[in-house]
């Protein structure tokens, strides 16, 4: 515990995190996949667990957050600065238009870039494909203090590669347990793990898709391959409830975050962070020096 008679006024104040808006019950909790076999479809896409205001209260209630999860990080931050070893990893995953971009601009956004490492992944490259599918992962992970952040992650190889199907069923089958094996041993070594899906309805791609065809500035977002997606749609939403489903530990659990109201997601998401960076309870560090006599020193200068 830091030694409260060594820290300037100021700093003893900020000691607690700001107040912000209470949410009934956890959102962890609302949002977490429940044990057993998963069904997307039961869940409403436009429904806001946990929420009950309309966008103007939504936009306000992130708003709310901004400096709480600004604080939490910067501690984390400096927990890292002075030998700390804990992190965090938030994983996202999502079909195409899902909002995964928009996630990172309006909820990771809010934190400092210093101490975030935002990771998107593509298809993998030559090299990657010749070592072990969680080999790019790996070189992905946090370093102590820092918040990561996973646009795409290895769940790709348990829901792209079988519906494209660009590797083995058996080879696919042992993923499942490597991953869950993977998730438990990165816990265990102190860091946090975050795992969301953005769920959006196939109307909603649909309307998100052509709203990007008729908006020149956003053709650069559109890939035409989302379309041959799109066409595996109930493939795709199939491989996301067994991956949901096997990959669900208490250590690791599943959140479904429902995304056709992105003002929704964006709170949901930065709701997530802020409840866990809060649970991971870490105190301003300990000056390292005599904060009396440094005083005294500057005032002589
Ligand atoms: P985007 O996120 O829109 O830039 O697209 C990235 C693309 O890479 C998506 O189509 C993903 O399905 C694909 N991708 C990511 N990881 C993998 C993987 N491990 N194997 C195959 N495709 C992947
Ligand atoms: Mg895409």
């Amino acid at each position: 515990m830091a030694k409260k008679r060594n820290l300037p006024r100021q700093q003893a104040q900020r000691r607690e995190p700001p107040p912000d808006q209470p949410v009934s019950a956890a959102l962890s909790d609302l949002l977490r996949v429940p044990s057993g076999p998963v069904d997307l479809a039961a869940i409403d896409t436009r429904s806001t667990p946990g929420f009950t205001g309309n966008k103007a209260a939504g936009q306000q209630a992130l708003a709310a957050l901004a400096a709480p999860i600004s604080e939490l990080q910067e501690r984390l931050f400096a927990h890292g600065r002075t030998g700390g070893t804990r992190r965090l990893l938030l994983v996202v995953q999502g079909m195409d238009t899902s909002g995964k971009g928009g996630t990172m601009r309006h909820a990771v956004g809010l934190m400092d870039p210093q101490g975030v490492r935002i990771k998107a992944f593509g298809a993998p490259t030559a090299e990657e494909q010749r070592r072990g599918f969680l080999w790019r992962i790996r070189q992905a992970l946090p370093g102590p203090g820092v918040v990561g952040v996973f646009d795409r992650s290895h769940y790709e190889d348990v829901i792209a590669v079988p519906v494209r199907r660009l590797a083995q069923a058996g080879t696919i089958e042992k993923r499942y347990d490597e991953i869950n094996q993977f998730e438990a041993e990165l816990v265990e070594s102190g860091c946090e793990l975050i795992k969301v899906m953005l769920h959006i309805s196939r109307e909603e791609q649909k309307a998100r898709l052509m709203a990007r065809l008729d908006d020149p500035s956003r053709h650069w977002k559109y890939n035409p391959g989302d379309i041959d997606d799109r066409v595996l749609w109930d493939d795709f939403q199939r491989a996301y409830e067994l991956a949901l489903q096997r990959c669900n530990s208490d250590a690791a659990p599943w959140h479904v975050v429902p995304a056709d109201r992105k003002w929704y997601r964006n709170w949901a998401v930065t709701r997530l962070l802020v409840d866990r960076l809060r649970s991971m309870d870490l105190a301003w560090p300990n000056a390292e020096f005599d904060v009396e006599k440094e005083r005294e020193r500057l005032a002589a200068t």
